[in-house]
């Protein structure tokens, strides 16, 4: 099953993705946190992409076409794959199109913009492992720690109040333009984001198991 998560920074792609990619058992890819890593390591890539994410902009199409090109080779790909935003353009897409990867189902999240600010704000992401979490709405067990790995939680440096603005401007223009690409395709399932992260897990599924037929 090759599944894509749609929806605004804080809409809460990463925190379902991780969850369908558990109970399905296929790998969640996201280009956010390979440009984490890539940045973290002191890559060339990671170098280049570290203005842009920082300043709430878009990384330029063809890095990110080449991280999800050699991404999407790896073994664990073959029965299937979760995309976290990725395609992020219609560019991007079209780039999908080439490789001749059809989606069998894109789960856009609906969060309203005043709720987006609310929640960025809170995030954390641990720096090791890169497991996401929010003060209020996804706590860890002993605060500033990772559950899973015992790393240090981190705020990211585009989740500040002047960058989530331009972030959110991004989506809009470039981004949202992408369920109307893919509802032409037959595939867009919205989903409206819940309060509770359980909430629109349960209507993620639904959807989801609404392909599988
Ligand atoms: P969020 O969905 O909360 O914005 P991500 O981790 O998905 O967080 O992305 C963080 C940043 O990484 C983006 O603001 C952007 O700068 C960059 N990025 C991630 N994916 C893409 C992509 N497909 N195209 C261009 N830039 C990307
Ligand atoms: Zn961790």
């Amino acid at each position: 099953m090759k599944l894509m998560f749609l929806g605004a920074p804080g809409a809460g792609k990463g925190t379902q993705a991780e969850v369908v990619s558990e109970r399905y058992n296929i790998p969640a890819i996201s280009t956010g946190a390979l440009l984490r890593e890539a940045m973290a390591n002191g890559t060339e890539l990671g170098m280049k992409a570290k203005s842009y994410i920082d300043g709430g902009a878009l990384v330029p199409d063809d890095v990110v076409i080449g991280i999800i090109k050699e991404r999407l080779v790896a073994d664990d790909c073959k029965n299937g794959f979760i995309l976290d935003g990725f395609p992020r353009t219609v560019a991007q897409a079209k780039a999908l199109d080439e490789m001749d990867i059809k989606m069998d189902g894109v789960v856009s999240i609906e969060v309203e913009d005043d709720a987006i600010i609310r929640r960025l704000g809170g995030r954390r992401l641990c720096g090791k492992c890169g497991s996401s979490y929010h003060v209020d709405y996804k706590p860890t067990a002993v605060a500033g720690v990772c559950d899973k790995c015992g790393g240090e939680l981190i705020t990211r440096a585009d989740d500040k109040p002047e960058v989530i603005k331009s972030r959110l401007d991004v989506y809009h223009e470039q981004t949202e333009p992408l369920k109307d690409f893919y509802a032409a395709k037959g595939v867009l399932k919205p989903v409206i984001g819940q309060e509770k992260i359980e909430d629109t897990t349960a209507l993620t599924i639904a959807a989801i198991e609404s392909i599988r037929g």
